[in-house]
């Protein structure tokens, strides 16, 4: 069967093309390889900005409000800041939220937009006239454009010969349950650790009620991640105060630099082509950023009936996102180098503690 646009991967990138093109008649597939709503290890947090980003009410699938910023360098030195109250960060649940995001894209295109879970895409080909998607199952589909949303480990990115040697940063999340006492103490902040481990931070977000998201991220040579988690664990929350915890590994794709994320018919978005900030690993916010503007590129092209020849839509594509997240990211390149490379101390003292 053939759609005018295929989507992979069901992520914020994802789920947010769909909801941008559900409004429109364009027949749309969204490929997901995991069983919906899927899990996705993430410290769930976001900048309210984003409901700017997402035509739908997300206020039902906020979990939680901070309000205040507790760091730490390497356990001491600690600095409690408030939030102004328009930047107070937002939590989520990935796996509700997401989910939530491509209900409402299926609803709101009743019937044009098709969910295909369980699916794992195995190859994607670029022709002169269509994409060709082959699935693990043997399913073959085939679309005028495709969004590849499929995140740091998708296949869309390598089939069409972008983003080659990306980096990534290693992380681990632990869910932690904790009783009442501690959550109701801890539940108004995001407490960050920086350089408790080597080139990188370890983390602690109230994600809902006695439910934290406790990770270490570490932006140089892998090291044994599993054993940074556990030390910072036990050293960060009172064992006492511990019902259960499941940790999940995942990387995360470092921006490098402005890149070339589309061909012609075939557009990357999100963790797929490396937008996330290269010191908080922060990538939700990019992530929907991208899929909306991959959407409107792609509503674009075929209003305006472009020929497939002509690059300079796509090309409109990789300016939109270097304008409107590629400069963003690309400025936070000197503070990642500064804060992992060259000099943790002054990061600290002038960007983090904000000293004269
Ligand atoms: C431990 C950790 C903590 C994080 N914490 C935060 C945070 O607090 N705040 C923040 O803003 N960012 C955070 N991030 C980053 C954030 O999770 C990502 O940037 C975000 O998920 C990117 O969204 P995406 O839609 O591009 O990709 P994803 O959310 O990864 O979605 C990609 C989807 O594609 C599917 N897929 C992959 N391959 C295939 C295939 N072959 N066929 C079909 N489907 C496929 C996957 O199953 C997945 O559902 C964190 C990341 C990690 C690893």
């Amino acid at each position: 069967m053939k759609y005018d646009v295929i989507i992979i991967g069901s992520g914020p990138a994802g789920a947010n093309a769909a909801l941008e093109l559900s409004r429109s008649d364009l027949h749309i597939l969204v490929i997901e390889k995991e069983s919906l709503p899927r899990k996705k290890p993430c410290g769930g947090a976001m900048p309210p900005s984003v409901s700017e980003l997402i035509r739908v009410d997300i206020s039902k699938v906020v979990k939680n409000r901070t309000g205040f910023l507790e760091s730490y360098y390497n356990y001491e030195d600690r600095v409690m800041e408030r939030f102004l109250e328009s930047e107070a960060p937002i939590m989520i649940d990935r796996s509700e939220f997401d989910y939530y995001l491509l209900k409402q894209a299926a609803v709101e295109g009743s019937g044009k937009v098709e969910l295909l879970d369980n699916s794992r895409v195995v190859s994607v080909d670029e022709k002169e006239d269509e994409v060709r998607v082959a699935l693990e199952s043997g399913g073959k589909y085939s679309a005028r454009y495709l969004i590849g949303a499929d995140g740091a480990l998708g296949k869309t990115a390598s089939c069409v010969g972008l983003m080659k040697k990306r980096k990534f940063a290693t992380s681990i999340d632990a869910e932690i349950i904790t009783d009442e006492q501690y959550y109701d103490t801890h539940s108004d902040r995001l407490h960050i650790n920086y350089f408790c481990l080597p080139y990188g931070y370890g983390w602690i977000f109230p994600k809902e009620k006695n439910r934290f998201s406790c990770g270490v991220g570490t932006w140089g040579k892998p090291l044994d991640i599993r054993a940074e988690i556990n030390r910072f664990i036990k050293r960060s929350i009172p064992e006492n105060c511990i019902k259960n915890i499941q940790i999940s590994g995942y990387p995360i794709p470092v921006f490098q630099g402005t890149r070339r994320l589309s061909t012609k018919r075939v557009l990357l978005t999100g963790d797929a082509a490396a937008l996330v900030d290269p010191v908080r690993g922060e990538g939700i916010r990019f992530a929907l950023h991208s899929g909306k503007i991959a959407a409107a590129v792609i509503l674009k092209l075929l209003r305006e009936n472009k020929k497939p020849s002509d690059q300079s839509i796509l090309t409109e594509y990789d300016k939109r996102v270097y304008e409107e997240i590629g400069k963003e990211l690309k400025s936070q390149l000197f503070f990642q180098s500064l804060a992992f490379h060259h000099s943790p101390g002054m990061y600290y003292r002038k960007f983090v503690k904000r000293e004269a």
